[in-house]
C-alpha cells in the first residue's frame, strides 16, 4: 500500500510505531536497552535454575497446548519484564532441565558457561558463515576449529571440513559426498555415463550396522536410493558390527553386481554406547572401494578423554567423521562438525551462485565456507567450542566426559547385582539399557510379554511423576529402560535413586494390577 493511500491518523502513528520498533534494534544507541534485557533474560533462567529440584514438572500436552494457545500474540506486552513472566508459564516452569541429576534419558548434555557466553556472543553479532564478507575472523575461527579436530582425530594433514546443525545433518552431508564421489564414478563407465542421475544410484548400496543410527536409513532415502539401499549387518553379541558378516554382505553385493557407496561404522552407537572394530572395517571398506564414514556423533568427545581415547583407534582411517559437539563436549545445540580425509572431496557439494560465492572468489582464494556446506546462511557455532578451549581447555572437558563414563560403569555394577533387573549389556560409553522383571512368590520371572507392558508403564509413570526423566529402546523386540549419562556432577546415589524409583514404580504398578 502507498502512503497517501493511508488515512492521516493511521500513517502518523505507523510513524510512531517505527521510530519506537528502533528502540529494540541492536546497535550502539540501544546498547544499554540491550545489556539490560539480557541481563533480564538471564536472570529469569538462573532464578529458575535455582529453585528447581527435579527435571520435570510431568505436565501434559493439553494442557501446555490450552496455556501457548491462550497467547494474544497481536497484541504484546508492556515490556520485557512482563513477556519473560509469561514465558514462565508457557515455557520455563515445565521445560525438561539436562542439568539436573535425575535427567538421564537422551543424548543431552548439560551444557558449560563458556559455551553459553559464545552462544551470547555470536547470536548478538550475528556473523554468517557462508562467505568472508560476512563472518571474516569467524571463519578463520572455524576452520581452525576444523583443523584442531581434524588433528586429534589423525586425519592426516589434507583434512577439511565444516561445522553442521547436527550429526544427522553430518551424516547426510558425509553421505552426500560419498554418493557424488561414487556417481563421478560411474560416469566413467561409457555406457552408462551418460544416463540421469537417479538412474545411476539405482545399484549403489550402504552397509551399516543394524545398530547405527537412523539417520542413516533417512539419509538414503533423501538422497534418492532408498531406505532399502542400506543394507543392515548383524551385531555380534557386545553390538558392534560384526566385520565377518560385513565381508559376506559386500561380496554377496559384489556378485550381484551392486556397488558398494558407503561403509558406515559407529563410534558410540546411541543405545549401547558400542563402537565399531573400526580398524576392520576400514580394510573392508577400501578392499570393496568404498567410502568409510565414521559416525561417531556420541563417541567424538573421547577425541579429549584422558582415559578413554583409544576407544577411537581407527577413526584415522575414515573418509569422513561426524562429531556432535553438542552431546560430549558439553554445548548447548547446536554444534556439530562434519570431517573429511581430503579437503578435494568436499568439490563434490561445491556449487556456486553469482551473487554469493562466483567460482572467481574461489580461484582468488577468498574463504568462501559455503563452497563446503549444505547449508547457506548458517550460525557461528563454532565460536562456543572456541570459548570452552580457550576457558576451559580441552582436558577439562574430556574430564567431564571420562567422569560420566566411570559413573556408567558404576552403575552397571549396580544393576548388574540386582535381582529385580536384568542389564541387557555391560555400559561401553556411558548408557545403560536394562529392564524391571523381577522374580514374583512362586520364584519364576516375570513373562516377557509382562514385562514389556510393564516397563513402557514404568517409564511414563516416571515422566509423569516429574521426579526423573528416563528413555526407553527395543532390544530384539522387547521393551527396555535405557539411562543416558552425561552429568559429571551426578553421584551414584543420583542414579541409584533413578533406580530405586523406577522399582517403586515398577512394584506398585505389579501390585495394582487387576487379575485378570
Ligand atoms: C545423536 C546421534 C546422531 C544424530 O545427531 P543429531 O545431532 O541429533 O542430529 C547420529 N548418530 C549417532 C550415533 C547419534 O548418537
Amino acid at each position: 500500500m502507498l502512503t497517501e493511500d493511508l488515512p492521516a491518523n493511521d500513517f502518523g502513528s505507523r510513524v510512531e510505531l517505527a521510530l519506537s520498533a528502533t528502540n529494540h534494534l541492536f546497535n550502539a544507541r540501544n546498547s544499554a536497552r540491550y545489556v539490560a534485557q539480557v541481563l533480564q533474560g538471564v536472570t529469569a533462567v538462573a532464578t529458575k535454575l535455582e529453585r528447581t529440584s527435579r527435571p520435570f514438572t510431568g505436565v501434559e500436552p493439553a494442557e501446555m497446548l490450552e496455556r501457548v494457545g491462550a497467547v494474544d500474540l497481536e497484541t504484546p506486552l508492556p515490556d520485557t519484564a512482563a513477556a519473560l513472566q509469561e514465558l514462565e508459564e508457557v515455557y520455563l516452569r515445565d521445560a525438561v532441565y539436562f542439568h539436573d541429576p535425575k535427567y538421564a534419558a537422551h543424548l543431552n548434555c548439560p551444557v558449560v558457561i563458556p559455551a553459553l557466553v559464545g552462544e551470547a556472543v555470536l547470536s548478538a553479532v550475528n556473523s554468517s558463515l557462508d562467505t568472508w564478507d560476512q563472518s571474516v575472523g569467524a571463519t578463520m575461527i572455524e576452520r581452525r576449529l576444523i583443523e584442531w579436530a581434524a588433528q586429534k582425530l589423525h586425519l592426516g594433514g589434507s583434512a577439511d571440513g565444516i561445522f553442521t546443525s547436527g550429526g544427522s545433518q553430518s551424516n547426510l552431508q558425509a553421505l552426500l559426498i560419498a554418493r557424488n564421489h561414487a556417481v563421478a564414478s560411474l560416469r566413467q563407465d561409457p555406457t552408462r555415463g551418460g544416463l540421469r542421475l537417479p538412474a545411476l544410484l539405482e545399484n549403489l548400496r550402504i552397509f551399516t550396522s543394524e545398530d547405527s543410527h537412523f539417520s542413516i536409513r533417512k539419509s538414503a532415502s533423501i538422497l534418492g536410493l532408498g531406505f532399502d539401499a542400506v543394507v543392515l549387518i548383524p551385531c555380534t553379541a557386545d553390538h558392534r558390527m560384526d566385520p565377518a558378516a560385513l565381508a559376506a554382505a559386500l561380496a554377496e553385493a559384489q556378485q550381484t553386481g551392486l556397488t558398494a557407496m558407503a561403509v558406515v561404522a559407529t563410534a558410540g552407537t546411541t543405545d549401547f554406547g558400542a563402537v565399531d572394530p573400526l580398524a576392520d572395517l576400514a580394510a573392508l571398506a577400501r578392499a570393496h572401494g568404498a567410502w568409510f564414514h565414521v559416525d561417531a556423533a556420541y563417541g567424538g568427545g573421547l577425541m579429549v578423554s584422558g582415559r578413554y581415547q583409544h576407544l577411537l583407534d581407527g577413526t584415522h582411517l575414515a573418509d569422513s567423521v561426524t562429531v556432535d559437539f553438542h552431546k560430549t563436549f558439553f554445548q548447548p545445540v547446536s554444534s556439530s562438525a562434519l570431517l573429511v580425509r581430503e579437503s578435494a572431496m568436499l568439490r563434490h557439494i561445491t556449487y556456486y551462485a553469482e551473487y554469493l560465492n562466483p567460482e572467481s572468489a574461489a580461484l582468488a582464494e577468498i574463504p568462501n565456507q559455503v563452497d563446503k556446506s549444505i547449508q547457506t546462511t548458517r550460525r557461528f557455532d563454532a565460536l562456543k567450542l572456541w570459548l570452552t578451549l580457550r576457558i576451559m581447555g580441552a582436558d577439562a572437558i574430556g574430564a567431564l566426559f571420562d567422569e560420566a563414563i566411570d559413573l556408567a560403569a558404576r552403575v552397571g555394577a549396580l544393576l548388574a547385582a540386582d535381582d529385580d533387573f536384568e542389564l541387557a549389556a555391560p555400559p561401553q560409553l556411558s548408557t545403560l539399557v536394562f529392564r524391571y522383571r523381577p522374580l514374583l512368590e512362586g520364584r519364576e520371572r516375570l513373562s516377557e510379554d509382562a514385562a514389556d507392558t510393564l516397563n513402557q508403564s514404568i517409564r511414563a509413570a516416571v515422566f509423569a511423576s516429574g521426579e526423573a526423566v528416563v528413555a526407553g529402546t527395543k532390544v530384539t523386540g522387547r521393551h527396555y529402560l535405557k539411562l543416558t549419562l552425561l552429568n559429571a556432577e551426578a553421584t551414584l546415589q543420583d542414579i541409584a535413586g533413578i533406580i530405586g524409583l523406577l522399582r517403586r514404580t515398577g512394584a506398585g504398578l505389579l501390585q495394582s494390577e487387576v487379575p485378570a
